[in-house]
């Protein structure tokens, strides 16, 4: 498994506590997206003199190095992800989570006019019931909901 070190320093990046604090945050947690205050909180425990600005930076430069993913929800909140892979996204509707998904025939879309945008790459995001939120939908005979 990679770790925090190797990712950073394959995109030649100063190794800063910070940076390794919140790559290994992630690395803990795949497929997990967290807003910057969530990372935050996490961090204040073993770093409880990290700022707010701090994280917003760290985030930013990981984002800007390809390292992480910015996903602008729709409540507004912005989330961050580990970009290793390209990859889309899942948006469950019910429980709210994000999820990322492998999707097929992605490579055949084109922009409909030629706007004289160029388009690098294409985020695609599925919305809908999770496998887990249907799963409890039709789990009818459990009698202890499951945390
Ligand atoms: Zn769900
Ligand atoms: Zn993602």
């Amino acid at each position: 498994m990679v770790s925090a070190e190797d990712l950073i320093r394959s995109r030649q990046m100063r190794l800063t506590p910070q940076r390794r604090a919140v790559l290994a945050l992630l690395l803990d947690h795949p497929g997990r997206h967290w807003s910057a205050d969530a990372i935050r909180d996490q961090l204040l425990e073993t770093m409880p003199e990290l700022a707010r600005g701090t994280t917003y930076k760290t985030l930013n430069e990981l984002v800007r190095r390809g390292i992480l993913e910015e996903l602008a929800t729709v409540d507004g909140v912005l989330l961050y992800g580990l970009r290793l892979e390209p990859h889309h996204h899942f948006f469950c509707q019910s429980c709210r989570r994000w999820y990322d998904v492998a999707a097929e025939g992605v490579e055949r879309l084109r922009l409909v006019e030629s706007s004289g945008h160029f388009p690098e790459a294409v985020d695609l995001t599925f919305r809908g019931v999770c496998a887990s939120c249907r799963r409890s939908a039709s789990d009818t005979s459990a009698t202890t909901p499951d945390a």
